[in-house]
């Protein structure tokens, strides 16, 4: 696990010559040197870790054709989109693509053009496409969602168990896994199943440092909702309910609140329940309440809270819930709202189970339990639930560590009456039981054992019983009590002796409602917002939209929030500056850095902010050859506008002025606004202007897909742009 990349390395090159990456996240370097080397490998890495990159980029760098194995269509989708964006030639096959299609992607595969292909297992292993693929050469073989093949992992598919023969079919190929369940059982049987030969084990850390965990007792579950969404405008949510009633219900008071939310479970029609999953995808619903049905195959980078309105049934699922917040590594927060009743809805659910699955099924509500009603670390329960170990004091990052929690003011007498009143009765009873004893209760169950006698009855009595059940609760967890039997009597654990003894301290929390307002603010968040034009932020996430549309993408995969962020930070002024800037690659330079460049540009001249394309010494990152260039991109708009006023055609001006066409468009468009133009020819045709008129007219407003779609894609988007500006000038019909 030494291996380390120089900085010379094609790999490197390849990172950041087409993802705009300049360094390596930990394990990236060892896995991809692994694939490199032909070495089998299995992948541990958390959500959002960046395992695709460790076999994209060696594709890159590879002779030959990678083949990924990857179970969801839509995973397949979303990552091929993105590697194209990147400028990386990649495709994939699956049942729905017409013939012709494949026979395209068949046709390119032979011409040694593709680099990585995506592919469902079962149609891996059909054998028409082995014997395809037989006369081609193979980079390597990468298996995405790898745990899948385990009947141990949470996500068992039988199609998995074909990949088995891969290992006979292409012996001399690299085979490597990829996933994020961690278990030894689940690693352990990849490793086998597939057949991998003294495969090289990397297992990153599971702690997902950019998440900050909260647990809150539910309240009134609306106005805690509405705070964390408050904290995030405009900003993309997931809120998970237990049940489809309540989704509907919270989608429905959200909606109502004038949120524009929509509602996911599996009681909606397939046309629905896709149709919100694509709205929130692209930015166009921010919020999206939903059952644990809805998540797999999302991988939105830039989901900036996970809010739990009750409490999961392991936290297996409540890792894989909130691992989809912040999948950029920017920081995201995850609330969970829970309350006891919680864990009563689940455990009903649970009655028919045989009994072994009910009894790891009841150990993983406890281990929920024991987190909710936790007071240690949140990061350091999760971590080692999935048997890793902690190493940081205080981890800035949970509501326990960011001192939200207010202890009582002496632990240590508290833990001792409680404790001395499980042993007063004779570790005989339950919790509830123990609480009511210590409230002074006068149930006729009490008087009849007879212990409103003892010493430690009303000890409490000033407590509510609701706090003292917590408490309990909170000493349970941190093992000093135990449950025992079928009636969960309490017991006093060794731990809980040196309590008694004076010698241990527990760590209690205040009765009093914990300290609610969410703010987005720690301090990681701070900093990652540092310096950053939230204004031009805005301007830029509504270019980036425009853009995905167009290009029929989700907005995530043109630019990350890093990159957004980076760029209304640094606000280049020239295209060798943004290509700089953070997952920026040759592709997307050249494809979107004029109209990003123009964006920023336009919003220094609005926002009375210094311009950064004319010299200024405000600019923070503009060097002497940056405020060169700045100033010939003023003068090539110059030039154009005069070349437009003599008719010249976008392809002599693209020459003329030494820019991209794509950016000489975007210098029409002005010209068109400045001039007023309400004939954009020799750009257009007449006829071309009639039909973007006439077809407007059918649409509630200007957007650019939808008139694309309905021109039937016959007019490209630029011209319709040019057509839109010009129509603004024309004379009302008479
Ligand atoms: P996983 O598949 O492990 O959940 P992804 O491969 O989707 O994670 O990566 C998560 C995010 O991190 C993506 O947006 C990806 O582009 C980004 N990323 C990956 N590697 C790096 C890197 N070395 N530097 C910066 N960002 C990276
Ligand atoms: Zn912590």
């Amino acid at each position: 696990m030494t291996a380390t990349i120089d900085s010379s390395t094609p790999l490197r090159d390849a990172l950041f010559k087409y993802w705009g990456y300049d360094s390596f996240r930990p394990l990236q370097a060892e896995a991809m040197q692994a694939v490199v080397e032909h070495r089998d490998s299995v992948v541990v890495l958390p959500t959002g870790g960046g395992k695709s990159i460790c076999f994209q980029a060696p594709a890159v760098t590879m002779p030959g054709l990678a083949l990924v194995v990857s179970p969801l269509i839509s995973l397949m989708k979303d990552q091929v989109d993105a590697l194209k964006e990147c400028g990386i030639p990649a495709a994939c096959v699956n049942s729905s693509q017409p013939a012709s299609e494949r026979q395209r992607i068949a046709t390119a595969i032979r011409r040694g053009e593709l680099k990585l292909l995506y592919v469902a297992p079962e149609r891996l292993c059909t054998d028409k496409m082995l014997d395809f693929l037989k006369d081609v050469n193979v980079s390597f073989i990468a298996i995405d969602e790898a745990h899948c093949i385990s009947a141990w992992g949470h996500d068992f598919r039988p199609e998995y168990r074909m990949l088995r023969q891969l290992r006979e079919r292409f012996p001399n190929v690299g085979v490597h896994a990829y996933t994020a369940t961690a278990t030894q059982q689940v690693r352990q049987d990849i490793v086998e199943q597939l057949g991998l030969k003294s495969a090289e084990l990397l297992i990153g850390s599971f702690d997902r440092s950019n998440l900050v965990y909260r647990v809150q007792r539910r309240a009134d579950v609306l106005k805690q909702v509405r705070s964390v969404v408050d904290a995030y405008p405009g900003e993309s949510g997931i809120i998970y309910c237990i049940s489809r009633r309540e989704v509907d219900e919270m989608a429905d008071s959200l909606q109502r609140a004038g949120y524009k939310t929509r509602p996911y479970h599996a009681g909606l029609s397939d046309v629905d329940r896709h149709k919100h999953q694509d709205e929130f995808l692209n930015d166009d619903v921010q919020i999206v309440v939903a059952t644990v049905a809805f998540g797999m195959g999302i991988d939105k980078s830039n989901v900036r809270y996970v809010i739990h309105t009750g409490a999961p049934k392991s936290l297996e699922h409540y890792q894989q819930e909130t691992g989809r917040a912040g999948r950029d590594g920017l920081e995201a927060s995850c609330w969970l709202l829970w309350t006891a009743g919680n864990f009563v809805t689940w455990r009903k659910m649970l009655g028919d189970l045989p009994d072994d699955a009910f009894r790891q099924a009841d150990n993983s509500l406890r281990s929920m339990e024991r987190f909710c009603n936790g007071v240690v670390c949140r990061h350091k329960v999760l971590v080692e639930h999935f048997g890793q170990t902690y190493e940081k004091e205080n981890c800035g990052a949970c509501d326990v560590c960011l001192e939200q929690l207010d202890q009582v003011a002496d632990p240590l007498v508290l833990g001792q009456k409680i404790l001395s009143c499980v042993v007063r009765v004779k570790e005989n009873f339950g919790a509830e039981y123990v609480a009511q004893v210590l409230t002074g209760s006068q149930e006729a169950r009490i008087l009849d054992n007879g212990h409103d006698k003892l010493t430690t009855w009303g000890l409490l009595k000033d407590e509510k019983k609701n706090h003292v059940r917590d408490w309990i609760e909170q000493l349970a967890s941190q093992g000093y009590l135990q449950r025992v039997g079928e009636y969960n009597v309490l017991q006093v654990t060794a731990t809980g002796r040196e309590l008694l003894r004076g010698e241990a301290t527990p760590l209690l929390l205040k009765a009093a409602v914990k300290k609610t307002t969410p703010s987005r603010a720690t301090r990681t968040e701070a900093a990652s917002w540092e310096g950053v034009d939230t204004r031009l932020f805005e301007v830029l996430r509504q270019l980036r939209r425009q853009i995905a549309t167009e290009h029929n993408v989700p907005p995530f995969i043109v630019f990350g929030d890093t990159t957004l962020r980076d760029l209304a930070r640094q606000r280049p002024t020239t295209l060798a500056g943004f290509r700089l800037i953070h997952g920026v690659g040759d592709k997307k330079t050249a494809e979107y850095g004029a109209a990003f460049l123009e964006a920023i540009h336009q919003h220094a001249g609005t926002s009375g902010t210094a311009d950064n394309s004319v010299p200024a010494p405000a600019v923070r990152s503009a060097g002497p050859l940056e405020r060169t260039e700045a100033v010939s991109m003023s003068v090539a708009r110059q030039r154009a506008f005069d070349l437009f006023k003599e008719g010249k055609s976008l392809e002599d001006v693209a020459v003329a002025v030494d820019r991209a066409v794509s950016t000489v468009s975007q210098y029409l468009v002005e010209f068109i606004n400045q001039t007023q133009l309400s004939e954009p020819f020799p750009w257009i045709d007449a006829e071309t202007l009639a039909r973007v008129r006439e077809a407007r007219k059918q649409l509630p407003d200007d957007k650019l897909r939808p008139l694309f779609d309905a021109l039937g894609g016959t007019v490209p988007f630029n011209a319709i742009r040019f057509a839109l500006a010009s129509l603004q000038f024309e004379p009302p019909a008479s």
